[in-house]
């Protein structure tokens, strides 16, 4: 059962994966590391498809981290996010029996097992008989799906839902640099190597050690730091279609930022400027956040928290004083509120892991409640840093697809 409009229709395809040394959660960590054996099928299957990803990416962050020691810029190491220039939208196995739009689920559990799946679709009756089922609706689509699993299964989905989070991020600055170092920024900004580009970031790790967020550097024309165009430029980016029209109808696009950004996106040029917007991705970790129904309409209660927050301050602070030893002007609010922080869409953690009384899937993805129940998209990952999430997925669900191919070739 499928639904066609998900975040991965809308994905930029940059690959990048979770540092397990930013993880908290040890077993979350260990079902990572446990993925890991797949990153280079993965990230082929994405499209990266020149070399071996793994020994790209790791050759990336030695040399990047070389051009960030000689700009000066290095905090607590850097991270590579790797955009192969060729990539379509992904596709279902056309093998595979695809019905969309399915309305009147209905879930049929005996002996433990998830029996039969009944649903509605193209104005038909199904019940299909399930022999492995795997919930893959998205952090905001499972918890509904896996609702009526478990309730059909006699339990209670107390918990399903909380614990959501997201990457909130947001332009938070600017900086100027000499004419020697801004080369170096500029090649760290984005690292051409012919097949793929490699954005970077600065990693800043909080001083309780629980938090690691990053911060990109963007080429900009002007030390204009004006959050309302920040805004602009992200509502401009995360827009299409008819909507993107909508949005070009401002006076905001004469913005020489917004300007230098469309040629730079149209020509693929990068703009030889000696100014950088500071982009500050962010991480979260999982709290009081959640994602629910009420009836068939979705609500989201996401929030940053006062910790988080604090957090952020003094992470900035610290990329202040970095960029201050090295730079000509730096322009960087560093006492940030909510307002200057927006989604990132790498939803996640809405299906709790492990073996603690919260969780709901084990380390094998395995429904708690029926033997043959799995769930494997953004719901189940734990924590990620400041990491986009389509990478670890891909991983983990090709671990999974391994395990359910052994466990029946037995
Ligand atoms: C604009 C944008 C750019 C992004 N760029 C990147 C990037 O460069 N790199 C990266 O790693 N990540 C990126 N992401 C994030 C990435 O797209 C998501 O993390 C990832 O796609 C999530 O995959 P998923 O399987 O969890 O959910 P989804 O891709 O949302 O898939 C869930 C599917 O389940 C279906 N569904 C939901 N409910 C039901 C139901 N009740 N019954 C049947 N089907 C249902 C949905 O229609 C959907 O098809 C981006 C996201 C956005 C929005």
């Amino acid at each position: 059962m499928l639904g066609r409009w998900g975040n991965t229709n809308l994905w930029h395809n940059g690959l990048i994966p979770i540092s397990q040394n930013d993880l908290v959660g040890r077993e979350f960590a260990e079902v990572v590391a446990d993925a890991r054996p797949f990153t280079d099928e993965v990230a082929s299957a994405l499209f990266f498809t020149s070399e071996s990803f793994s020994r790209a990416y790791a050759a990336l962050v030695s040399e990047l981290s070389g051009i960030a020691a000689r700009a000066g810029i290095t905090a607590d190491g850097i991270d590579c996010l790797v955009y192969p220039k060729k990539y379509r939208k992904l596709a279902v196995d056309g093998r595979v029996n695809q019905f969309y739009s399915v309305s009147k689920t209905g879930f049929q559990v005996e002996d433990g097992r998830l029996r039969t799946v009944g649903f509605r679709a193209g104005g038909k009756e199904y019940s299909i008989d399930a022999d492995i089922v795997i919930v893959a609706a998205g952090a905001f689509g499972s918890p509904k799906v896996l609702r009526e699993i478990i309730l059909a299964s006699g339990n209670s989905p107390a918990g399903l839902g909380t614990g959501f989070i997201d990457h909130p991020m947001g332009f938070v600055g600017k900086v100027r640099f000499s004419r020697e170092t801004s080369g170096l920024i500029r090649q760290f900004s984005a690292y051409d190597k012919g097949a793929y580009v490699s954005r970077n970031a600065v990693r800043l790790r909080s001083d309780c050690g629980r938090y690691t967020c990053c911060a990109f550097f963007r080429p900009a024309m002007t030390m204009d730091n004006r959050l309302t165009i920040y805004k602009y430029k992200s509502l401009l980016g995360a827009s299409s279609g008819l909507a993107r029209l909508r949005n070009a109808c401002s006076w905001k696009l004469f913005h020489p930022d917004i300007l230098a950004e469309i040629v730079s996106h149209l020509f693929g040029l990068i703009i030889p400027s000696r100014i950088f917007n500071i982009l500050f991705i962010a991480e979260q970790k999982r709290g009081a956040n959640r994602v629910y129904y009420d009836g068939e309409q979705l609500r989201v209660d996401w929030s940053i928290s006062a910790e988080e927050l604090g957090v952020y301050r003094s992470l900035l602070e610290k990329l202040k004083g970095l960029l201050s030893g090295v730079a000509e002007e730096v322009n960087l609010v560093t006492d940030i509120d909510d307002d200057w922080l927006w989604s990132a869409a790498h939803h996640s953690c809405t299906v709790g892991l492990g073996s603690g009384s919260e969780a709901l899937v084990d380390r094998d993805l395995k429904l708690k409640y029926l033997d043959n129940v799995f769930v494997c998209d953004g719901s189940i990952i734990q924590e990620h840093s400041y990491a986009n999430t389509g990478l670890a997925i891909g991983q983990l669900a090709f671990r999974l697809a391994r395990r359910v191919l052994d466990v029946q070739a037995n």
